[in-house]
């Protein structure tokens, strides 16, 4: 029975520690504001889930930490100190991070966890708030290969496709550009339909005929139906921790050499985004910032 500890119980970590609080696994779980850990805990007290008083407490005892905070930047910062998970976590353990991170700092991070006998794999989800909920979750994975056939229990408790993609850092790097292009596609298809708008083509006639053809995306198919159409903008994934996203790829492809106009452009115009509709705002809501440029909503 794996002792997990789970870090980070914000809106896709919390659904997805409610799956390893089961009887296959023994669970602390730690938040930066304890009282969601302590109702976290107090809500699986049947599965005698532990709330930790700080990362070292979590990780005291576990065979697998898993962390699912904002940045890379934020787990970095989350090792050191007295209270810090180096401080708790034994020699053979593993960190699984689920972060959106960015690749350098989980290449560092895999560094320092190796020179003290600790596995690291970065392994970043997609598959939403929503497929956190069902534990279908895509989990993309970068480090040893054989570390993750170890762990894989864990993620499999909510993670249904796993994929290795690579050494440390190139589960963040592919989940970077993904996220860049969901970007793009929001981007893209918000301009297209407030042009059609315009245009006289009701929203759901454009949909329905562009889920038919070459130029549907994910943001075509579920995104708009359920969110711009409906007016619902539920907030499920923050605009902000898009922009991280998509400026971990722009930052990326630039150190590679790689030309990348329409990424770069699109992370600057998120960014603008995120400055305008502040921190709360959902990634879906950047189309609103189209709509108020053109004076024409997509309803
Ligand atoms: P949230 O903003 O909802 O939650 C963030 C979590 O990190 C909270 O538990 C928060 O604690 C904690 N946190 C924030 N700052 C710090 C800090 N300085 N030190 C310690 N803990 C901190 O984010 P999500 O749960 O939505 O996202 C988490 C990660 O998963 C991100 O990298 C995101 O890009 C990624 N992701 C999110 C998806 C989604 O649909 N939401 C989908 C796929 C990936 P507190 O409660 O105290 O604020």
């Amino acid at each position: 029975m794996p002792n997990v500890a789970f870090l980070g119980l914000g809106a896709i970590g919390a659904p997805m520690a409610r799956h390893l609080a089961a009887p296959e696994f023994t669970l602390a779980v730690w938040n930066r504001t304890a009282a969601k850990a302590a109702a976290f805990a107090a809500q699986h007290e049947k599965e005698k889930v532990r709330a930790a008083s700080t990362p070292a407490d979590a990780a005291r005892g576990a065979d697998v930490v898993v962390t699912c905070l904002p940045t890379s930047h934020e787990v970095e910062a989350l090792l050191d100190g007295p209270d810090g998970l180096l401080a708790g976590m034994a020699t053979g353990a593993a960190l699984v991070d689920c972060t959106s991170g960015d690749p350098a700092t989980s290449r560092r991070i895999a560094e320092r966890l190796a020179e003290r006998g600790i596995g690291f794999l970065d392994a970043p989800v997609s598959g939403g708030v929503a497929g956190a909920e069902i534990g279908t979750l895509t989990v993309m994975v970068g480090g040893d290969a054989a570390l993750l056939e170890r762990v894989r229990p864990v993620i499999e408790a909510f993670g249904e496709k796993i994929v290795h993609c690579g050494p440390a850092g190139a589960g963040h790097a592919l989940k970077a550009v993904n996220q860049a292009l969901l970007a793009v596609h929001i981007w893209s298809l918000g301009e297209g339909m407030v042009a059609l708008a315009r245009a006289g083509v009701s929203p759901a006639v454009a949909l329905e005929v562009i889920n038919a053809s070459s130029g549907r995306s994910n943001s075509s198919m579920n995104l708009f139906p359920q969110r711009v159409l409906s007016r619902a903008f539920p907030r499920t994934f923050r605009l902000a921790l898009l922009d991280k996203d998509i400026g971990i790829a722009a930052r990326a492809l630039r150190e590679l050499k790689v030309p990348s106009p329409l990424i770069q452009l699109t992370a600057e115009l998120i960014a603008a985004a995120h400055r305008e509709l502040g921190e709360e705002a959902d990634h879906v809501e950047a189309v609103k910032v189209i709509e108020r440029q053109a004076g024409a909503e997509i309803r």
